[in-house]
């Protein structure tokens, strides 16, 4: 009996999905489009999008936010879970790689719920914040580690009361809890981290799915 969270061994994790995961064909198709690109590691787990699926359907989500869209994984398993008013504002950088995720999204009937925006998120974002664009129920935050801190205190602005907002790779392939790293981007994430642990703005879980699935519910 296991008090603690259990390490998945391959045949455990293949059990996992043999018996939880509920694949859309049109995200197997684009995951497995995403997985010939050079950077697929980029890509979040299928039994993570479903995660955030269910999130965003258990808190009846409309208005959604998204940092770091890549081949539009994410965006699309949010946007299929989202009603037919629902909305998604999507930000990145490159317009190479959303465009990937842009035949997926009309195919999945979805297109007209995804706001793209092409930008350094830090400028969206703040132009959200100034246009008063705020009570979003949900963002993932999924871009440049350097910046985490930046999305974050963003996201908090722009999320409702009680709204949910969702970090990736909180884990890093487990680099953040290997003094031995030092790099830019895993101190980034350990700090980011360490922060929101003390964050008295938040209710606080980081759920160890995938790379590490960090949510940070905004206090009521
Ligand atoms: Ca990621």
């Amino acid at each position: 009996m296991a008090n603690k969270t259990l390490g998945l061994e391959p045949n455990l994790y293949q059990y996992l999905l043999s018996v939880s995961l509920r694949e859309p064909e049109i995200l197997t198709q684009l995951r497995q489009e995403t997985a010939q690109h050079p950077m697929a590691i980029m890509q979040i787990a299928p039994e993570q999008g479903q995660f955030m699926a269910l999130l965003v359907q258990l808190m009846g989500a409309k208005k959604t936010l998204e940092v770091g869209v890549f081949t539009g994984y994410s965006t699309l398993a949010v946007a299929l879970a989202l009603p037919g008013d629902g909305k998604v504002i999507a930000c990145d950088i490159s317009e190479e790689y959303t465009s990937i995720a842009l035949p997926y999204w009309r195919e999945a009937g979805v297109a007209d719920k995804i706001d793209l925006r092409i930008a350094p998120a830090l400028e969206t974002l703040d132009k959200l914040i100034a246009e008063e664009t705020e009570g979003f129920d949900f963002a993932f935050i999924d871009a440049d580690k350097s910046n985490y801190d930046g999305y974050y205190e963003r996201a908090l602005k722009l999320v409702r009361p009680g709204g949910l907002i969702a970090i990736d790779n909180v884990l890093w392939s487990g680099k953040v809890a290997d003094t031995q790293v030092q790099d830019n981007r895993t101190e980034k994430i350990r700090a980011l981290n360490q922060k929101l642990h003390q964050d008295e703005r938040i209710y606080l879980s980081l759920v160890p799915i995938a790379d590490g699935l960090t949510l940070a519910l905004k206090r009521p």
